[in-house]
């Protein structure tokens, strides 16, 4: 093997390169991680971990000394720091990917110029860009930073101007969308592989969400035939456009008259891609690994209906939660190595697996019920 054929450079040590990661090992592939976080759960079983700075021009030219291909876990870091990887190795996502999804604006002017369907949305720079709706409120509307927002953070339901004026007071950022609050149906989301050749996609999931992070995704999602086709059609508009290479996952609104639109773009692997690693041959990992080594497009197959729930650090209030109901041939516990149980952190999750979708999604509400009482 080449020098340069040594480590897939991995952009992020969190549990989306931890679980990369593992699978990269299970197919017999190296890793080098690059994470300023020194503690990241990736770093721990990395091949090679790089603790500094995204914007570290040594790190960068060990990543191209070490490395023929790179990929990220995280749609914030620097797109600089694609663009000067770029220019010598191969980088999937390409940096114009992640440009348009780390900025709510740009991501939102990208899907309009494609003619996809997005919320209603208004640009906010200034104080005065609020005055407007002063007088004209479609209320209620969500404000949003437009950069660095995930899991909730950066963003705040308005009712009225008054609250509109407070919560850009409060949010700290000088770039906003306000957003009108949608009446949600339904949330679902699809991730796609990108190979170079063709690209696959998964199965959709059925999302929800506690707080606005998520809590619960159900496999398959229980919509009609005609609203999976416009999705795959609406992801494929996206990837096509953005000659897209890697795992994509679009986020997607379901409102009370049926109308699909895109939430959000993410240029990784997904949480609500995560019943994949035991509901279907190929997980959303496996495909990632795949593409960055030009091994074969192989489809997913679903093997039986998942629900999957998320493991926040709450659970962790008086101590480590009893997982010993995991013990069980179609639940499957995923913890992600993470030091500190804070509330909100994404700890693990696990998969739930059974013929019937109803009854899977009756024992998740049941354990986490369950945790939630210990
Ligand atoms: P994040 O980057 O934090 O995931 P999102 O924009 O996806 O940000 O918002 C998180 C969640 O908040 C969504 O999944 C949804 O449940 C809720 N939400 C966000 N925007 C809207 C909206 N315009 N209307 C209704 N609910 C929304
Ligand atoms: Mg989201």
């Amino acid at each position: 093997m080449s020098k340069k054929n040594k480590f897939i450079a991995m952009l992020g040590g969190g549990q989306l390169g931890l679980m990369f990661t593992i699978k990269a090992h299970q197919l017999g592939k190296k890793v080098l991680v690059l994470d300023p976080d020194k503690n990241c759960p990736a770093g721990k079983i990395a091949d090679k971990f790089i603790n500094t700075d995204y914007l570290d021009i040594n790190a960068l030219n060990e990543i191209k000394e070490n490395c023929n291909v790179c990929t990220t876990e995280f749609e914030n870091i620097p797109f600089r720091t694609l663009e000067i990887l770029e220019k010598d190795i191969e980088v999937f996502p390409n940096s114009k990917s992640l440009k348009v999804s780390q900025d709510r604006i740009l991501e939102k002017k990208f899907l309009r110029k494609l003619n996809l369907p997005t919320t209603e949305y208004h640009e906010i720079n200034s104080e005065r860009d609020l005055e407007k709706f002063n007088i004209n409120g479609n209320w209620p509307y969500i404000l949003k930073t437009s950069t660095f927002g995930y899991d909730g953070k950066g963003q705040k339901i308005v009712n009225n101007f008054s609250e509109l004026k407070f919560s850009y007071e409060k949010l700290n950022s000088d770039k906003f969308v306000l957003e009108k609050k949608v009446n949600l149906k339904k949330e679902v989301s699809q991730v796609a592989a990108c190979y170079k050749e063709k690209t696959i996609f998964l199965p959709i999931s059925e999302n929800i969400h506690i707080n606005n992070i998520l809590h619960k995704s159900i496999i398959p999602a229980n919509i009609d035939n005609d609203s999976v086709k416009k999705i795959e059609y609406i992801t494929k508009e996206i990837v096509n456009s953005l000659n897209y290479i890697g795992i994509i996952c679009v986020e997607f609104f379901i409102d009370d008259n049926d109308n699909i639109m895109v939430n959000e773009i993410a240029p990784r692997t997904h949480n609500s891609g995560h019943y994949s690693m035991d509901g279907c041959d190929i997980s959303q990992f496996e495909h990632q690994v795949r593409i960055l080594t030009n091994m074969d497009p192989k489809r997913s197959s679903v093997l039986l209906p998942s629900v999957m729930i998320n493991l926040l650090g709450d659970l962790w209030k008086n101590g480590p939660p009893d997982f010993s109901f995991t013990e069980n041939d179609n639940i499957f516990l995923h913890l992600y190595n993470k030091d500190i149980p804070k509330p909100g952190r994404k700890m693990g999750h696990i998969n739930i697996l059974d013929a019937s979708s109803e009854f899977a999604n009756e024992l998740a509400d049941k354990f986490f019920k369950e945790l939630n009482e210990k």
